[in-house]
């Protein structure tokens, strides 16, 4: 019987186990090895807890564009596994995915804990050996000459062989150096999904305050990102900055997390338009404070820093401003500038950007191109998704493929 070895027992790793069993329909001597106390323990603490599963989007083509590395491999990876096969998956065990209302999905119960036991009985279920506190300490390729095996060195100094390696060991600096020693090139892995820290600035006293629809980017060359977007004590956070932090995550690491930002606090609405709604503003509301009627959404104090960024009296009326004051402070809110100069923590998700080259695997069966029967599955690709449930897809995605190629092979053998 062939022999299986998947490194990492977390998401995508426990996915591609339980896949291999359920699809190929006989059980087959497949261990998964994990170098920790418990298993899953980033999908425990994921969502805050609460664990984002994926993202209520079926549309592969709108799917991939969540991911800044990875978006034309996934596209088609998509086509086989995406959102809708995954809620099915978890109905099918009993799980029931609920849909929040930015297209977030967690399980109905709240909990990560869920996921968890649905994977623990499905491993017992299947008869999946499950080693903890097993790490492996490297992997050797044993030439033969009509097939070769993986010879798997464990960090307790035991060794063993194996037909079939699936690498689920999410960023890990070494086992891409064990995958660099077999061939394959590693991307630089650089961190991705950061807050955004910024300079003193008194925009910082209105920490908590957020905008539903703000854009930003890196000024003046940088895509703009539009999301909402939070003010914190130390620059900015919110889906909008993350997205930011995503997209840049190389551009902002070369140039050490010091940047010039660019925010539009009413996103797409330019600052001609503004101005123009300014001027409607003055001729309906003349006699009005400034200050007592602002432009709608605009939470008070933020409007209030407004006017103190552009010199403007808070006590004016709209009939007293100049022409040069609306000009100013259309532009103080289209073309706010403010100078990151680091890169903060955000708890909720982190993922690293880089790993094995997307250039060294077929992404119809996470195949190596260079050597057969290794595998790569979840975050130790370089792939990487924006936050919302898209890193747990692409782990699950890349698991099932590896998988369907795998019990496909051991249908033949
Ligand atoms: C705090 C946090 C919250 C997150 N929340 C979300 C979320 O809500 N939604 C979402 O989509 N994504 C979320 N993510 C990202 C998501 O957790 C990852 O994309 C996903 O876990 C990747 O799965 P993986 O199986 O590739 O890697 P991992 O889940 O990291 O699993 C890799 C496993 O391999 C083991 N391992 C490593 N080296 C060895 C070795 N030498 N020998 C044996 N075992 C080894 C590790 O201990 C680990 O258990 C979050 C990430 C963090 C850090």
């Amino acid at each position: 019987m062939q022999r299986i070895a998947i490194i990492g027992g977390g998401a995508s790793g426990c996915f591609a186990g339980i896949q291999i069993q359920e699809l190929s329909k006989s059980s087959f001597d497949i261990s998964i090895f994990e170098k920790s106390k418990e298993p899953l323990s980033k999908l425990r603490i994921s969502g805050g807890g609460r664990c984002n599963v994926t993202h209520n989007l079926d549309d592969p083509e709108l799917l991939s564009l969540k991911y800044p590395r990875g978006q034309k491999e996934l596209r088609w990876a998509f086509e086989s596994f995406q959102p809708k096969d995954t809620v099915e998956w978890f109905r099918s065990k009993g799980v029931v995915l609920k849909i929040e209302s930015d297209g977030r999905m967690f399980p109905i119960t709240d909990s990560s804990e869920t996921i968890i036991d649905c994977f623990m009985k499905e491993i017992d279920k299947r008869k999946i050996n499950l080693y903890l506190q097993k790490g492996i300490q490297s992997i050797f390729l044993n030439e033969q000459a009509d097939s070769s095996v993986f010879k798997l060195t464990f960090e307790d100094g035991t060794d063993d062989v194996f037909d079939i390696v699936i690498l689920a060991s999410g960023s890990n600096r070494r086992s891409w150096k064990w995958m660099e020693a077999l061939g394959h090139k590693i991307i630089d892995p650089v961190p991705s999904l950061f807050t955004l820290g910024i300079e003193t600035s008194s925009i910082t006293s209105l920490a908590g305050l957020s905008m539903p629809k703000a854009s930003i980017r890196i000024y003046h060359k940088g895509k703009w990102q539009t999301s909402p977007l939070l003010i914190t004590h130390w620059g900015f956070s919110g889906p909008a900055a993350l997205r930011l932090s995503a997209w840049e995550a190389r551009s902002l690491f070369e140039m050490n997390y010091k940047a010039d930002l660019e925010i539009n606090w009413l996103g797409d609405i330019n600052s001609q338009i503004l101005e123009e709604t300014f001027y409607q503003y003055k001729e309906d509301f003349g006699s009005s404070k400034i200050s007592n009627k602002k432009v709608p959404d605009f939470p008070t104090r933020l409007w209030e820093w407004f006017l103190s960024e552009s010199q403007i009296d808070k006590d004016k009326k709209w009939i007293d401003l100049s022409k040069n004051d609306l000009r100013t402070l259309a532009n103080c809110i289209c073309h706010c500038k403010f100078k990151m100069n680091s890169k903060g923590v955000f708890k909720e998700e982190f993922v690293t950007a880089g790993g094995i080259s997307r250039k060294d695997i077929n992404f119809k069966t996470m195949q190596s191109k260079i050597i057969p029967n290794l595998y790569f599955t979840g975050e130790v690709i370089d792939v990487d998704g924006i936050t919302g449930g898209f890193n747990f897809q692409n782990a699950w995605t890349t698991a099932t493929l590896a998988a369907r190629d795998i019990a496909d092979k051991l249908k033949i053998t």
